[in-house]
């Protein structure tokens, strides 16, 4: 099929849920993917953060053809190495105590809200159910996690939702402290709020609230679906406030492009989601685990430095272009607002114009580039988006 036929189709048979590029990808490599009809783009976008290896790596690709030829799924009934190794990794990386597999960034964080619902419940009985989220905050699309997300824009449509979430600013000490009542069982936070606007959080409140949910034994759940997996610099986006959560989920990079999402419970709530309380059909898909145990081994010290020196090139290289105002987030997750009116949305369908692909979160170009990108192509996606503002201005 050509573009013109894809996107007939496409309009024809698929739920219209998405505001999709004018653009039909048919293959990619690296940072390169390319239309039917040959034109080529260079991707900022890693499919919203999740191709860290960039399009079609090869040792990640002979890893997923190996386990699809070997041993595709079994289910949970039994046990498989691909998703045994992959825990041990990620609990050796992280110095978390069990990992819950799912298929997503939404999973992993129903996971995370029910461990900490019957962690609560186990220990104190009920009336302490309550989990506190952040405003602007994106925790996923299935009803808890839309519930937990602090953006009323996706609640309309939905209700009624989920008793039991509380709002609360983000970097506000004290109404975390006035809001850490009896009923609290969880607070639940992204390091960097990705959809939210590319919005870090201080370090401080990061501490303030691992310390404030230690003393009253309220379990912090980190949501790492987009910060994880090394996009921020360091295989956890925590590591930079110096906390260590109880609860940690993952999905977005991890498989490389493929769907897995991981809950990581430190000893403290490790046993609280015991025989029979939870499950998923696809969790710990072998193929998929696979594919995250090439991204976890690739994912050296080194590595993870290049990521922030490349981070540092890309930032700076922002900072000096013409109509960039700030330049917000961490590592290779960042956004960026502009100045003299030009919106983020101009400059992103301008930006593929010249063939570059970039992201919007709010009101802010997003730029999610995969993690293995060379210097060089940050060095040309600047160069583009240079040449893209000029003839905007
Ligand atoms: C994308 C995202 C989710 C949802 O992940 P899905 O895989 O789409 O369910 C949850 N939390 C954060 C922080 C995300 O960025």
């Amino acid at each position: 099929m050509n573009s013109q036929q894809i996107k007939q189709t496409d309009a024809e048979y698929i739920l219209p849920t998405y505001a999709r590029f004018n653009l039909c990808l048919v293959k990619g490599k690296g940072c390169t993917a390319q239309t039917p009809e040959g034109d080529t783009y260079l991707d900022f976008t890693s499919g919203i953060g999740v191709n860290s290896l960039g399009w079609c790596d090869d040792e990640w690709a002979a890893a997923v053809a190996a386990q699809a030829a070997t041993l595709q799924h079994t289910s949970n009934l039994f046990y498989t190495e691909p998703a045994t190794q992959l825990a041990q990794s990620l609990c050796q990386r992280t110095g978390m105590a069990k990992v819950f597999f799912g298929n997503s960034g939404a999973e992993a964080n129903e996971a995370a809200i029910k461990a900490a619902r019957k962690y609560s419940l186990d220990k104190y009985g009920e009336g302490r159910s309550t989990i506190i989220t952040l405003q602007n905050s994106f925790h996923g699309r299935t009803m808890a996690t839309l519930t937990a997300t602090g953006q009323p824009s996706f609640h309309q449509h939905f209700g009624p939702f989920l008793p039991g979430f509380v709002y609360l600013p983000a970097n506000d000490i004290t109404a975390l402290q006035a809001a850490l009542t009896p009923g609290v069982c969880a607070v639940m936070f992204e390091p960097v709020q990705g959809e939210g606007g590319v919005v870090a959080l201080t370090a401080e409140y990061q501490q303030a609230l691992q310390s404030l949910c230690n003393t009253n034994d309220v379990l912090l759940i980190a949501d790492e679906v987009q910060t994880g997996v090394g996009r921020t610099g360091t295989f956890l986006a925590c590591e930079q406030a110096g906390i260590t959560p109880d609860i940690v989920t993952l999905a977005k990079g991890l498989g490389s492009g493929l769907p897995i999402g991981a809950a990581l419970f430190n000893q403290k709530c490790a046993g609280t989601l015991g025989s029979g309380t939870h499950g998923s059909t696809f969790g710990a898909n072998p193929v998929c685990c696979a594919g995250a145990n090439v991204v976890l081994n690739r994912l050296t010290p080194a590595f993870l430095a290049e990521v922030t020196q490349k981070a540092n090139l890309l930032k700076t290289g922002l900072l000096a272009l013409p109509g960039v105002a700030s330049v917000t987030g961490l590592g290779l997750m960042l956004g960026v607002d502009f100045t003299n009116g030009l919106t983020a949305g101009a400059v992103q369908q301008a930006a593929l114009q010249n063939g570059l692909l970039c992201l919007l979160a709010k009101n802010k170009l997003r730029l999610l580039p995969p993690l293995v990108i060379t210097t060089e192509e940050i060095q040309t996606g600047l160069q583009i988006l240079q040449k893209t503002l000029e003839g905007l201005q």
